[in-house]
């Protein structure tokens, strides 16, 4: 691979360990790969001393190490995380970034409206769902590497908080699918004639999904498959969702004290003084 210059282009990135002068990730380093291991930075010179690495995700098995490679492929050469703002990446802007991401999913549901009040075809709905589909991918990948790689980690709780926030974009990109297909569902009405379901409620049915909640007043209409594939989908990746919100929970309540330091990036005096 050419992008092999950059730590997250590496295509083996087993074990990930971090060095504290250098306040760098490294994928390829050998060690027995235990967490809290010290090894080698690949930067030290032969004379120096004070490079202080070690392990911050231990190695992983066969099939990670291939799906991790992939994910770290997308994220370097495909997410827009790596694009620049303002002469910055977005990676390590979490905040920035998932708010343009919010921005992007309700301007999907903008224009999906757009086309609904304009004499398009409905073809043209494809536009606005493919784009939710693209920010969704984005999210469910960042999100599962946040859990899985650690490489965000510069604090357990703040990925946490970060899943979180994927969770409610989660939950409003499936809401702009729905609304993408506001006459594929049955609404409860006394009349019991044709309803479309609106953004908001197009939301409201994906969160009520996404909880396993169900309350039946809005469910997809018989015949209308898309609808019918859309809710099986947002139902096993909520259970995905679940999974990976509690192994990030999992990963900050047990997050070692003693590579704290490192994982914030503190300055190197501060990590020579850690025994
Ligand atoms: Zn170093």
């Amino acid at each position: 691979m050419a992008d092999e210059d950059n730590s997250f282009g590496v295509m083996h990135a087993t074990p990930i360990v971090y060095c504290g002068r250098c306040h760098e990730n490294f994928g390829e380093v050998r060690s027995n790969g235990l967490l809290g291991d010290f090894v080698r930075c690949p930067n030290q010179k032969p004379d120096e001393r004070t490079h202080v690495c070690r392990v911050i995700k231990p190695q992983s098995g066969e099939f990670w190490a291939i799906s991790e490679s992939l994910i770290y492929r997308y994220e370097s050469e495909f997410s827009p995380m790596r694009w620049s703002w303002f002469g910055h990446h977005f990676n390590g802007r979490v905040g920035t970034y998932n708010t343009l991401r919010t921005v992007v999913i309700l301007f999907m549901a903008w224009l999906a409206n757009l086309i609904y009040d304009s004499s398009l075809p409905a073809a043209f709905l494809w536009l606005p769902a493919v784009g939710a589909a693209l920010v969704l991918l984005d999210i469910m990948v960042s999100n599962t590497s946040i859990v899985f790689i650690s490489r965000f980690a510069a604090s357990a709780f703040r990925s946490t908080f970060e899943m979180i926030i994927g969770y409610a974009q989660f939950i409003l990109c499936f809401g702009v699918f729905y609304y993408c297909l506001k006459d594929g569902f049955s609404v409860n009405l006394e009349s019991g004639t044709d309803y479309s379901i609106s953004y908001l409620e197009g939301v409201y049915f994906s969160i009520v999904s996404a909880t396993t909640l169900g309350y039946g007043d809005i469910s997809p209409r018989h015949n209308y498959h898309w609808s019918q594939v859309l809710v099986m989908l947002q139902l096993i990746m909520s259970l995905y969702y679940g999974a990976i919100i509690l192994g990030g929970v999992a990963s900050w309540i047990n997050e070692p004290k003693h590579l704290k330091p490192y994982r914030r990036m503190h300055p190197v005096e501060d990590i020579l003084k850690d025994p």
